[in-house]
């Protein structure tokens, strides 16, 4: 019998659930636990770090799981590199689920750089209003230019102090074109730094650059371990052996 493991936490993680779920297939879903209330899925959830790979192989063992679909973030590496070793120490077949990345079209202005450090060097010297749209934990090494204004959006409110003064918006989106064009306008954002996470989810921040003619400063995707993958949840469906009602 199948059972499915599905690392979660993305847009797509949600469909693919809701998708297992018509198809009559038992799976649990899993979240990392960075937000304070994921939102709630149709099937069996469970929330926080398997403890490593050791941790997940127990996990995968334990639970009788058939099936690993790692549906995560493109950028949480650690969690995909688990599980690609996880999977080859346990047998369990593993796909990960995973749009294409961005790619730069006419009209974008783009800086791609590698991580973090090197946004804060691609930054300009003088003061600027820049939108960082990257996650909490890598804010830290834009404080060594504090001469510009930040704006930053994240799900939950900051449970610890910033650690510079920043306009911090919480919005869990979806996000629209017209809605990043008036907070960017009303803000007079300069810049925006942002994550090549690909999808439709998150895109709208980057169409509403285009449109106004603003540099993006674009953080490409870590490198991980090759694995199986899929671009849409009907892939994953077949890969479960099932067809899918999504056109998804
Ligand atoms: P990560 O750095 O790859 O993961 C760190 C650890 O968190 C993993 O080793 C694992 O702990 C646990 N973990 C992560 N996802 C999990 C899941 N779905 N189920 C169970 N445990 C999970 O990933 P991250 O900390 O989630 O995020 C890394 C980057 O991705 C950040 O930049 C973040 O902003 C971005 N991001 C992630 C998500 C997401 O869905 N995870 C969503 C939006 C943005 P153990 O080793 O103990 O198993």
């Amino acid at each position: 019998m199948t059972r499915a493991l599905i690392l979660g936490g993305t847009a797509d993680a949600s469909l693919l659930a809701a998708e297992i779920v018509r198809a009559g297939i038992e799976a649990v879903y899993s979240y990392g636990g960075r937000t304070r209330a994921p939102a709630d899925q149709p099937l069996q959830t469970r929330i926080g770090g398997f403890g490593g790979v050791s941790g997940l192989a127990d996990y995968i063992r334990r639970e009788g799981v058939t099936h690993v679909i790692d549906a995560t973030h493109p950028f949480a590496a650690e969690m995909s590199s688990n599980a690609v070793t996880a999977c080859a120490e346990t047998g369990a077949p593993l796909i990960a689920l995973e749009r294409a990345p961005w790619a730069k079209v006419t009209g974008d202005s783009w800086i791609e750089v590698h991580d973090v450090n090197a946004t804060v060097a691609a930054l300009p010297e003088s003061p600027a209003k820049i939108f960082l749209a990257i996650g909490r934990q890598h804010i830290a090494p834009f404080a060594i230019k504090p001469q510009h204004t930040y704006t930053l959006r994240f799900v939950d409110p900051p449970e610890a102090p910033l650690p510079f003064a920043a306009d911090v918006i919480v919005s869990r989106g979806p996000f629209t074109l017209d809605g990043e064009l008036e907070m960017m306008r009303a803000r007079g954002i300069a810049w925006i730094v942002a994550r090549n996470s690909g999808g439709d989810g998150a895109r709208a921040k980057i169409d509403a650059a285009r449109t106004l003619g603003l540099p993006v400063i674009m953080i490409s995707r870590p490198r991980l371990p090759e694995r199986l993958r899929a671009e849409s949840v009907s892939e994953v469906m077949q890969w479960l052996g099932h067809r899918t009602c999504l056109g998804a």
